[in-house]
């Protein structure tokens, strides 16, 4: 069986304080200009080792750094030749664009941890000129970055300086020496994930299309809770209370934080039950740079548990040897998965409920697009949908949060009313659930 190490890579805000935002703006316009000779002397047919010696000896990076960035370069001509025969394009031999300047830690950038709410960078956008400060993130990344710079068993590697949504960011990657995670090409079961403001749908398929369960877990409280911090602060605003609005924006981050981590050990709970399993989600990516706390939650209110979550339940499967993987999330919410049906259409859902308009099929809207995910992703291993046969019992979940920092709230569980409470052992309470909760799975099909 095929694994690989595991690798996560940490998206950082750069707050510079030594240096300019320019010089790493003209570090990734030589990455560009190494990037585009590296394609100009393929295609003139040089040979990859003296291509790769005279474009790093003309180039003004740090040497590791150059050579890295014609890596690159070079892996992309490569991927394309491994599938030209499936129709991809060949890179484009100049472009405009900004190119990632790709550095190897203690080479081209290193990191300095200060204290416990301190990370240090330094980068060099060019021989001689570093560019310093502190990394910006979420308290997950900057847990991950901590533990990766504290601990033997793991190894910060490559960075990359990239361009994004109006902000230069460091993208690290932290590798555990040891740990290994299974090839997901080898995986029997298929779980598809579909992340909602209030709930999270999962559904497990095995390699002949068929459903072999699913669950829906609802946090309407995390909603809640988010929708009620915003109001709090926007009044705060309002009054020019601007020193307690830090308080809340902590309060905020921290409770957040909580329950993300204890839904993600949830699902991957629910997820650990299968054989060889391989999680996938609908692809986000742009979405995790844009997971930063503080002043810019107000715009993003409503997409950070997706990124968030999604990040987490990732890294936590990755230690259990469980992959995870990506589709295009194209259209996963609105398609019939009925295989001779596939029917699109944004009015085939209303809410919570999917209804197909063509061919009538009916199913609980997340569930069904947690099943549409899956059906991606064996389209793209396998390059055909098998059909789908008759979907089980949808199981709807209820995740309370048990207070901050783990305290046990006043109102605590409610398990009469199909509540389920994340202190209990997983099977006592799974068998529970179940049992009760089956009036509201029933009322959720008819
Ligand atoms: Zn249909």
């Amino acid at each position: 069986m095929q694994s690989s190490k595991l690798t996560q890579t940490l998206s950082f805000g750069l707050n510079i304080d030594t240096g300019s935002a320019d010089d790493l703006q003209t570090g990734c316009i030589e990455s560009r200009r190494i990037r585009n000779e590296t394609n100009r002397l393929d295609r003139q047919g040089w040979d990859w080792k003296e291509l790769k010696s005279i474009v790093v000896d003309n180039a003004n990076h740090v040497k590791n750094t150059s050579q890295l960035i014609v890596d690159k370069a070079l892996g992309e001509i490569k991927t394309y030749h491994d599938n030209k025969d499936d129709g991809w394009g060949r890179p484009y031999p100049y472009i405009n664009g900004m190119y990632p300047m790709v550095m190897n830690h203690k080479e081209g950038y290193r990191l300095f941890l200060e204290d416990d709410d301190t990370v240090r960078f330094r980068i060099s956008a060019a021989p001689r000129n570093h560019v310093k400060g502190e990394l910006r993130g979420s308290p997950d990344h900057f847990d991950r970055v901590r533990t990766a710079l504290e601990n033997d068993d793991w190894r910060v590697g490559t960075a990359e300086v990239v361009y994004k949504h109006d902000e230069w960011r460091l993208h690290v990657t932290v590798t555990h020496k040891n740990h290994r995670v299974t090839s997901k090409n080898d995986a029997d079961t298929i779980i598809g994930v579909d992340v909602n403001e209030d709930c999270i749908a999962l559904a497990a398929m095995n390699r002949d299309g068929s459903v072999m369960d699913s669950v829906v877990i609802e946090y309407p409280e995390i909603k809640e809770q988010r929708h009620e911090f915003f109001t709090k602060r926007k009044r705060m605003q309002k009054a020019g209370q601007t020193a307690f609005e830090s308080v809340v924006q902590t309060e905020e981050r921290d409770y957040i934080h909580d329950c993300l981590h204890k839904v993600s050990r949830r699902v991957v709970e629910w997820v650990s039950q299968f054989n060889d399993p391989v999680i996938v989600f609908e692809d986000l990516k742009d979405m995790r740079d844009s997971i930063d706390y503080g002043t810019r939650m107000n715009r993003r209110l409503h997409s950070l548990p997706f990124a968030a979550l999604r990040d987490m339940v990732s890294y936590k499967a990755a230690w259990n040897s469980i992959p995870s993987d990506d589709v295009d999330p194209e259209y996963t919410s609105q398609r019939c998965p009925c295989t001779e049906c596939q029917h699109t259409s944004r009015s085939n859902r209303s809410k919570k409920r999917f209804k197909c308009r063509q061919c009538g099929f009916q199913d609980h809207a997340d569930r069904k697009a947690a099943v549409c995910v899956v059906q991606k992703w064996l389209k793209k291993q396998d390059g055909n949908v098998p059909s789908l046969e008759t979907l089980p019992r949808v199981w709807k979940v209820r995740w309370a949060a048990s207070g901050r920092g783990g305290a046990t709230d006043s109102h605590g569980p409610v398990l009469g009313s199909g509540v389920y409470r994340h202190g209990m052992s997983a099977q006592d309470s799974q068998s529970r659930v179940r049992e009760e909760l089956k009036s509201v799975a029933s009322a959720v099909l008819d």
